[in-house]
């Protein structure tokens, strides 16, 4: 009897998401330039999801590649490594840290691969602000002189005043949370499971700054007063931030 095989071609596979391209496609494309999406799974306040920068930077890299695409760039983005540096936060249950030297081995074999499949340049978008990739692109830059390496952080690259009022957070703050709302708003808590994270010296931050604490400085998450900045963030700017 023979098998049919459904096809689905509301969702065809995007030429250049690579993860849904194939040989074939691949093998016919001269791709100028490929993006490499670094993440990190991390605790993200409580009301966002530990793979926070992950799903910001498949949206964001999609989005963008989308765009190029549609104006002639040949562009390939590349499965998101999920994994950042968490040095800053190991005393943190199930924060993925990975070393820089870590990273650095990894970058080195994309690089190879990316060379032999003759690809001029290479994009690292970082998702996360543990990870630290400046002086790890001077060295590819040196083992690879054929291969045009840069990274950037999104995070950075527009300024926030322009879209959101709480700008004192640097982490699970009222911008990621208003992305999340928008790409992935089943994952995100309500606002009120937020708060504060206390540490040692008895200053208090946002979690994410808190993150920047040395590990082991009696961090402590506690629901203060102050939570209503978290409760009176304002939602859905998400798009505004980042989609053209
Ligand atoms: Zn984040």
């Amino acid at each position: 009897m023979a098998v049919t095989i459904k096809t689905n071609m509301k969702y065809p596979p995007r030429p250049y998401i690579l993860a849904e391209t194939n040989w074939k496609a691949v093998q016919a494309t001269k791709f100028e330039v490929a993006v490499l999406p670094w993440g990190a799974t991390e605790a993200h306040n409580y009301q966002l999801p530990y793979a926070t920068d992950n799903y910001q930077n498949e949206a964001i890299t999609e989005a963008a590649a989308k765009l190029a695409w549609e104006r002639g760039a040949k562009v390939v983005v590349l499965p998101n490594i999920p994994f950042g540096v968490q040095t800053g936060q190991l005393d943190i249950p199930l924060c993925m840290n990975i070393l820089p030297s870590t990273q650095l081995a990894i970058l080195k074999d994309i690089c190879d691969v990316l060379v032999r499949a003759g690809i001029p340049k290479l994009v690292i978008f970082n998702g996360h602000g543990g990870n630290d990739f400046k002086t790890m692109v001077r060295e590819l830059s040196f083992h690879y002189p054929q291969l045009f390496t840069c990274a950037l952080n999104w995070f950075k690259v527009e300024n926030k005043s322009g879209y959101f009022t709480h700008l004192d957070g640097d982490h699970a703050d009222e911008m990621e949370t208003s992305i999340m709302l928008e790409i992935l708003p089943n994952l995100v808590l309500p606002l009120d499971e937020a708060g504060m994270v206390l540490i040692k010296n008895g200053s208090s931050r946002r979690c994410g700054k808190a993150g920047l604490a040395p590990n082991g400085n009696g961090r402590k998450f506690q629901k203060t007063p102050a939570l209503a900045i978290h409760t009176n963030l304002p939602l859905k700017k998400g798009s505004a931030t980042w989609m053209p």
